[in-house]
């Protein structure tokens, strides 16, 4: 069953009349189109016993038809009222006007919601077409595994970019900018979202940026990158020694890769996300560093670098093969130094093989 025929069959038997799939990267998921429409409309209308149909703006039709969608494009033009369109397409696949309705409530906009009960005064809004999508995607084909590993293989390139990059003087700012020019030379045109170039202190702030301030020598350097292969994510962290950090880094540094190695070789099928955390999280505590490991172990990876699972406490998800994740611990110091050490896997028959194969012992640049 194709991942169509696997959304009709979740359409009929919750008893909907379609679904309106309006994120982006959920309709790439079903149709192969990769688009970005910004304020436009863009819209896949999948009924449980018709044929789907994708809506873009007029000027996206011949690529998406490009993209290898075996259904129909429609389109409309910029004065045009795009669901009035949409509303004549699917009237004629129906012949009574659809009433129960999945949409996506994470995404879909109030004001687009609004243009279809304009369309379809009797619309409800019953399912959740979101948490269909979340279950869909947590477990990948092998194709998808594919494009994984190329992506991963991106992120292991612009690791080796970044540490050659590393040199006194240098502004994390424009390690980040190296990276990301080395990475669109060789036609990777996206990162799966802002890298991070962190040294020092700087680094004890997980979710700060890459500053101005040249790179602070006899520190830990922080990187935290991934790229979009064909629609796909990856994901991963370093952290390396610039100069000759302070025994409390060196000592940070060892305690989070005992974490994240031991967490990560104890993945195998059956094993919950709760537990996956709580042994990297008891190695960190009883190193001391407890309070200073302030986020989740792990996310699931994807289309988007932030998916399910969720590897954390309270989530008794068995993990099963196909399942994509981050084994990410960190051990962040206020005004001291930050560590994290990550790499995403796929989940195997009897363990699991990362995306990303940069080595993890502490590498020391001059
Ligand atoms: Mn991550
Ligand atoms: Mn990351």
């Amino acid at each position: 069953m194709n991942k169509i025929e696997k959304m009709q069959n979740w359409l009929s038997n919750s008893g909907m009349d379609i679904a309106y799939i309006n994120e982006p990267t959920h309709v790439n998921y079903f149709t192969g189109y990769e688009s970005d429409p910004i304020e436009r409309v863009l819209g896949l209308f999948i009924f449980p016993d018709q044929d789907p149909f994708l809506f873009t703006p007029q000027l996206e039709v011949e690529s998406a038809k490009k993209a290898g969608w075996n259904y129909d494009v429609f389109g409309y033009l910029d004065h045009e009222d795009p669901f009035k369109i949409i509303a004549q397409h699917i009237l004629d696949r129906t012949s009574i006007s659809p009433k129960k309705w999945a949409i996506e409530k994470a995404s879909l906009p109030v004001s687009r919601m609004e243009s279809v009960l304009q369309q379809f005064p009797d619309a409800q809004f019953l399912e959740n077409a979101s948490i269909y999508m979340e279950k869909a995607k947590l477990i990948k084909t092998p194709e998808e595994i594919k494009l994984m590993q190329a992506a991963g293989k991106e992120a292991d390139f612009a690791f080796s970019v970044g540490f050659n990059a590393i040199k006194e003087g240098k502004t994390e700012q424009e390690v980040v900018a190296e990276i990301e020019f080395e990475l669109m030379k060789k036609g990777v045109m996206h990162t799966s979202f802002d890298t991070i170039v962190q040294s020092g202190a700087n680094a004890a702030n997980p979710h700060g940026g890459p500053e101005k301030d040249p790179l602070k020598k006899n520190n830990l350097v922080l990187f935290d990158l991934g790229t979009i292969h064909s629609g796909y994510a990856s994901d991963a962290s370093r952290t390396v020694a610039f100069g000759k950090p302070s025994q409390k880094a060196l000592d940070i540094y060892n305690v989070c890769l005992e974490a994240q190695l031991t967490a990560q070789s104890a993945i195998k099928p059956g094993i919950t996300a709760s537990q996956l955390d709580k042994i990297a999280r008891d190695i960190i505590t009883k190193a001391g560093y407890g309070e200073y490991f302030i986020h989740r172990l792990g996310h699931g990876i994807g289309m988007t670098d932030h998916e399910f699972p969720s590897i954390m406490e309270g989530n008794d998800l068995e993990i099963q093969p196909g399942m994509c994740f981050s084994i990410e611990p960190g051990i962040y110091i206020p005004g001291v130094a930050g560590v994290r050490i990550e790499d995403c896997v796929h989940v195997t028959e009897d363990g699991s093989e990362p995306f990303t194969h940069t080595p993890k012992e502490l590498k020391f640049i001059d």
